[in-house]
């Protein structure tokens, strides 16, 4: 990634004895991302929102992630057509990741975005070839179709990608679009840290944890469970999964934190 002397000289300011040092290598990361052209504003304060439910969360992978991380995993073996939505802030933060996923589970990528800009669909897709990516979808107008549900550019996707896809794996979503997947008969895998937000409540499978922890995680259990475990027990890992139920764990999870931290338990 093309990376401004600024930002650079940034990151290296951060000692690693900062206790919020990972927490600020990773906007580092993002600030990058947008000077390189990848991450839109609104990107960055995305991100910003992100960071405080993780915050709240523990900044850790807790049991609750780990079973939709499972779920997740199993559901992407199953399908008969996954695709990964690749937006912005994951091309700056976890593209080598996000490629060594969709190899993992043998799912394509399609670039899409919600501020979409013919700009940032290039930077996006150079950053992806650099790390290795191949085939990239959403990147050719021929093939470009309408998701009914949503207005404007923010509903076009590939006809050979999402469009046609049983599975779609899109982290950091809008709930808006989150919700025409769902209608157009899509099961919908999201990472999002924030338990509240519609896209959380909305999708099938919600992994909620940092993608750049989560996303390594779920590549690992992918291969894990493609090794020993038969279509009937994947099956089963999915319908034992409720994510209402899921979500509300994660809510516990933070009251647990914040009664811990507020001294009162
Ligand atoms: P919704 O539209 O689903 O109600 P929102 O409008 O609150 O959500 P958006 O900006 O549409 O928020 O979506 C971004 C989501 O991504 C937020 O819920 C935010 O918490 C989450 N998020 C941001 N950064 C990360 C990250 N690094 N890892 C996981 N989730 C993240
Ligand atoms: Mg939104």
């Amino acid at each position: 990634m093309s990376t401004s002397a600024s930002s650079k000289s940034k990151s290296s300011l951060i000692p690693k004895s900062h206790p919020r040092a990972k927490s600020l290598l990773v906007r580092e990361k993002l600030v990058q991302g947008f000077d390189a052209g990848l991450v839109a504003k609104e990107g960055l304060l995305a991100q910003g929102r992100g960071e405080a439910f993780d915050y709240l969360l523990g900044e850790k992978t807790g049991k609750a992630a780990r079973n939709a991380i499972k779920a997740a995993a199993a559901q992407l073996l199953l399908a008969d057509y996954p695709i990964i939505s690749v937006n912005g802030n994951i091309a700056a933060l976890c593209p080598r990741q996000i490629i060594r996923l969709a190899k993992q589970i043998n799912a394509k990528l399609e670039v899409n975005l919600f501020y979409t800009s013919e700009k940032r669909k290039k930077a996006i897709v150079k950053i992806l070839r650099e790390n290795g990516a191949k085939e990239i979808l959403g990147i050719d107008p021929k093939k470009a179709t309408k998701l009914s549900g949503i207005d404007s550019a923010r509903r076009i996707v590939d006809k050979n990608g999402i469009y046609a896809a049983d599975v779609v794996v899109v982290p950091l979503e809008d709930g808006d679009r989150t919700s025409a997947l769902r209608k157009a008969g899509k099961t919908v895998i999201t990472f999002d840290l924030n338990p509240l937000s519609r896209t959380s409540q909305t999708a099938n499978i919600t992994i909620v944890d940092n993608v750049t922890r989560a996303v390594d995680l779920l590549r690992e259990q992918s291969k894990k469970l493609a090794a020993k475990t038969n279509q009937k027990t994947l099956q089963k890992i999915i319908d034992e999964f409720n994510n209402k139920k899921n979500l509300s764990e994660n809510i516990i999870q933070i009251k647990n934190n914040l009664t811990r931290r507020a001294g009162i338990a």
